[in-house]
């Protein structure tokens, strides 16, 4: 790491700011339906507790487009996180302002506190530098362990290290570790998969990793992008016109398109599927076939790194989904280093129960795809260097 971590960060008896990554998932009473983002944070959190830190934590919480809406109230996320340290946390109605200022200053060392949504302020979002300034007055030093928003510049994420010390918590550096070794000194070969609905999405990674990948193997919406660019029906599949003189360029002898596919004649769970290798002009291609499936789990089986972004079908659906299912039971069963991005193919992932065979499963799925782009992200850049 050539950024200062929490570990090197002098924090007994210390206001610790720390941005965290509490944007979890709730019903529609306000219920936390997945409280893995909260636990994701805990060994940051028990660190400073444990070297007398008093710390007080920042999240945003949902898209309350800069306004205070209850609906995003960060109130039951202290609630859960007070249950998960089995000590109090206090919960602060404002995140900036003189009562936010009252109460965690008089913080007393192992204290936690939790501050009301960052996004009630439109000036978040912006960046704004006076927004940032009043935040960064809860604290005497800054810790980022939220990787989900390091591609934001954001107040809470970038702002607010112009005016502290800034450190990564430990959820940031095993980010940036386990995604740092892919694109710094992969063990070879390398493959990347590399699926999801949409090529424009993915257009940047797909040119980054072509120099650095062995192979590339596509599936997924995307790939009939790619096999329209070369002139092969995909009937109505979905697909980018936007997009496919960039797909005519973007041809390497490293990437793999499929060679089959599980058809229906729409995109229902319960519409007949088969399997074929040139689609029906009244079909669409919902998953990778079993030849494609073969050839794909061959690669990977003699690969040493792995990288996974973006589902290879409609995995939503079981009849779509056992394109996806077989890539993420080959990389449980692999002795290789297995990276799997953010977002849909995380929660792939986590759906089959496999998430503790990966070697990492990140938490970002935005962030992860930036990062794999070969950009350097915002809120990593604005750390303090080592
Ligand atoms: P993304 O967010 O771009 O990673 O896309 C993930 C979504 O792509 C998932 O919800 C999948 O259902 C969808 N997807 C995967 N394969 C296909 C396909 N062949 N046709 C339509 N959608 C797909």
């Amino acid at each position: 790491m050539q950024k200062l971590t929490l570990s090197r960060l002098d924090v007994a008896s210390k206001r610790v700011l720390m941005r965290v990554d509490f944007n979890v998932p709730q019903d529609d009473h306000g219920a936390i339906t997945d409280d893995t983002r909260v636990r994701a944070s805990l060994p940051a959190i028990t660190e400073v507790i444990r070297r007398g830190g008093r710390l007080v934590l920042c999240s945003h919480l949902g898209r309350p487009k800069g306004k205070k809406d209850p609906k995003y109230t960060l109130a039951p996320v202290a609630k859960r996180l007070a249950e998960l340290l089995d000590r109090p946390v206090v919960f602060v109605s404002d995140c900036v302002g003189p009562e936010a200022e009252k109460v965690t200053g008089a913080l007393k060392d192992g204290e936690v506190a939790l501050l009301e949504n960052v996004r009630f302020y439109a000036e978040e979002e912006k960046n704004d530098a006076g927004f940032a300034q009043k935040l960064a007055k809860m604290g005497e030093v800054f810790v980022n362990d939220a990787f989900g928003t390091a591609h934001r510049a954001h107040a809470s994420t970038v702002g607010v290290t112009k005016f502290l010390k800034s450190a990564a918590g430990p959820l940031m550096e095993k980010e940036l570790r386990a995604l740092g070794g892919l694109l710094e000194n992969p063990k070879r070969p390398f493959v990347a998969i590399l699926g999801g609905a949409k090529v424009s999405d993915k257009i940047k990674v797909i040119e980054n990793l072509s120099k650095i990948c062995d192979r590339i193997l596509i599936g997924g919406g995307m790939a009939y992008t790619f096999l329209k660019a070369k002139g092969l029906p995909i009937g109505r599949s979905i697909f980018e016109a936007d997009t496919l003189e960039v797909a005519k360029r973007l041809t390497s002898p490293k990437i793999l398109l499929p060679e089959d596919h599980v058809v229906a004649a729409e995109f229902k769970a319960d519409s007949p599927a088969s399997v074929v290798t040139n689609i029906p002009d009244d079909r669409m291609g919902l998953d990778i076939g079993p030849a494609t499936v073969s050839t794909y789990l061959g690669i990977l089986k003699g690969a040493a790194t792995v990288v996974w972004n973006g589902p290879v079908g409609v995995f939503e659906m079981p009849a779509f989904a056992k394109g996806t299912r077989a890539i993420a039971d080959c990389l449980a069963n692999s002795k290789a280093t297995t990276v799997i991005g953010g977002g849909d193919t995380a929660a792939a992932v986590t759906d089959f129960g496999l998430e503790a065979r990966m070697t990492h499963v990140s938490t970002g799925g935005g962030a992860s795809l930036e990062f794999l782009e070969g950009q350097e992200l915002p809120g990593v850049a604005a750390l303090s260097p080592a």
